[in-house]
């Protein structure tokens, strides 16, 4: 596949598996589909969710507050989570069966303890970045194919920022899931279809 092109492989980390605190229905399905996507890029990218102790995207964070509630931060409305992808935890860590050696860069978010990062570009307070976009220009790429979990927060997060910094975004459903949080799954579609992504089959990708 091009040179000029990435791909994104977001948080497919033990915690986001099913049975993990935080699982996503179908996340290891995807396993083996993003291994066999991954060797047809020569740039590929594993983000990794990575939260300090206390972090303030956890509902035990705050008191009276329940999981799943939302959360009034300094940066707007805020998903409170469980306990999830700590700092050097195995919860952290990437599924064991996750194969892609080649991958050039592990890109951390959500280190900040006040701020949450589902994006891979741009952290929640919508100006600090993560340096993924300098990272992928240094490297001449334009053009990014994204798949992971979820689908609704992390990945389509992630999609829609890419377009902020010109990137051209496909994201590959059969290779990502969703939670689906009060309508969030159909809202992400939504929002990348308004930011111009596309949403594409593995069948559809050129290399
Ligand atoms: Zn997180």
């Amino acid at each position: 596949m091009s040179s000029k092109r990435a791909l994104i492989v977001v948080d497919m980390q033990n915690d986001f598996m099913p049975g993990g605190p935080l699982g996503v229905t179908g996340g290891d399905e995807i396993i083996p589909v993003i291994n066999r996507l991954a060797r047809r890029f020569e740039n590929v990218v594993l983000t990794q969710d990575w939260h300090c102790p206390g972090h303030t995207s956890f509902a035990s964070s705050h008191a009276g507050q329940d999981v799943f509630d939302t959360f009034d931060a300094f940066y707007g409305p805020q998903v409170l989570w469980p306990d999830h992808c700590v700092m050097g935890s195995k919860g952290a860590e990437f599924h064991p069966q996750l194969d892609i050696p080649h991958a050039g860069l592990i890109l951390r978010k959500g280190y900040h303890r006040d701020v949450d990062s589902y994006s891979a570009f741009l952290e929640a307070d919508r100006k600090t970045r993560t340096g993924l976009d300098g990272w992928l220009a240094s490297r001449g790429i334009t053009e990014i194919v994204v798949c992971g979990v979820a689908t609704d927060f992390c990945v389509g997060w992630t999609a829609c920022d890419a377009r902020h910094f010109n990137l051209s975004v496909a994201m590959v459903d059969e290779a990502s899931r969703g939670i689906d949080l009060e309508g969030s799954l159909d809202r992400a579609h939504r929002n990348m279809d308004i930011a111009g992504v596309d949403i594409v089959t593995i069948s559809q990708l050129v290399d």
